[in-house]
């Protein structure tokens, strides 16, 4: 696990429910989802993806090392794409709100 050291980890708080979420990888993300086995968030458009299959890709989480697949939650799968109300939290703190490209 040393290698993990070198990504990026935080934790932002939920202006509403004041719940802490550990989020791994660099902003802005891509694809960010939720961690079925720890809770974390992750970009999942940056993963080391280690096998592809017919219904799904399986990676290796960045936040826990567990094994993790695209497949939908009633599925089986463990990573679940963000909504948008969730996306927009994720700011991560002094980053300037809105983000308009240019
Ligand atoms: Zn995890």
């Amino acid at each position: 696990m040393t290698e993990s050291a070198s990504k990026k980890a935080w934790t932002i708080f939920d202006a509403e429910t004041g719940i802490g979420t550990r989020v791994v990888g660099e902003m802005p993300m891509f694809h960010p989802g939720r961690c079925r086995w720890c809770g974390s968030i992750y970009d999942g458009g940056k993963v080391e993806v280690t096998g592809r299959y017919s219904d799904c890709s399986v990676w290796k989480a960045p936040c826990c090392g567990n094994t993790a697949d695209d497949r939908p939650q009633s599925w089986g799968g463990s990573f679940f794409p963000l909504t948008n109300a969730e996306r927009r939290r994720l700011l991560p703190p002094g980053s300037s709100r809105g983000g308009e490209p240019s």
